[in-house]
């Protein structure tokens, strides 16, 4: 998978994206990062990427001009149509499964604004996605889009290995994660739950999924409900809540 990543800062995306697990894919040849300046497409004299929003108000605007000749570099090198995912507050919320669907494609292109944003042209012009990763702004589009390519690239086969698997991660079933403990068996005074110590299989399979539906009642209830839960388990949420309000 190529990540392209038009920016005004493309020693922030490449330092953060070529370390540890990104790193280890980026020698491997499983993932690429490209990061293109867009400074270095301005057509000004002094490399200027930003003027005033006409109308007035606080603040600067990335220009249309030099945004589109750094994307265009990119798509008249690979020749097709590439997605170009605009990070913004105001695009749809990334998540687990927007992750999955990404890591389908083989580009992409993320564009991250600076200053006030981008000249509204260039965006109807090259955007085909509108990603945020929160209600809070940021000052720049980067880390939106390292956060974007770091849950992109964990989907991607050969990403992870063994020891990192993203099996039973929060989020893979539509639940969150049950809780987890390595040695030593003993720590602060407070015991590893028995059952994780029993050595049967199915029984600590059976804990953990109690164990997950319990969590993500407590804290992401929004979640149950597009979750894939049986009905055996509805009722022993139900159940679980009943007992707790009677607390
Ligand atoms: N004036 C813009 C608005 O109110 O929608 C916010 C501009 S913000 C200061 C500068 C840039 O940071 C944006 O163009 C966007 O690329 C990025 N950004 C800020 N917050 C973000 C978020 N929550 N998700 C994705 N990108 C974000």
């Amino acid at each position: 998978m190529d990540f392209h990543i038009l920016t005004l800062l493309p020693e922030m995306v490449e330092n953060a994206l070529e370390t540890s697990v990104l790193g280890r894919a980026v020698e491997e040849g499983i993932i690429r990062i490209n990061a293109v300046n867009i400074r270095d497409f301005s057509a000004e004299k002094h490399h200027k990427v930003d003027d005033y929003p006409y109308g007035g108000g606080a603040g600067m605007l990335m220009q249309a001009q030099p945004v589109y000749d750094a994307w265009k570099s990119i798509t008249d090198r690979t020749g097709k149509d590439v997605r170009c995912i605009y990070m913004t507050p105001q695009g749809r919320v990334f998540s687990q499964q927007m992750a999955k669907e990404f890591a389908l494609e083989e580009e992409l292109i993320f564009l991250c604004g600076r200053y006030e944003g981008v000249d509204e042209r260039v965006l109807e012009e090259i955007v085909t996605d509108e990603v945020s990763i929160g209600d809070y702004v940021l000052t720049g589009g980067e880390l939106p889009a390292m956060v974007m390519i770091d849950a992109i690239s964990r989907m991607i086969p050969g990403v992870l290995h063994n020891e990192e698997s993203a099996e039973g991660d929060s989020f893979g079933d539509g639940l969150l994660e049950y809780p987890q403990y390595s040695r030593p068996e003993i720590w602060n005074g407070k015991a590893v739950p028995k059952i994780l110590l029993s050595g049967d299989h199915a029984k600590v399979d059976a804990w953990r999924r109690e164990q997950s539906l319990i969590r993500t009642a407590d804290r992401r209830p929004d979640l149950l409900e597009s979750a894939h839960v049986s009905p055996k388990e509805k009722a022993f949420i139900e159940n679980y809540l009943a007992n707790k309000k009677d607390r």
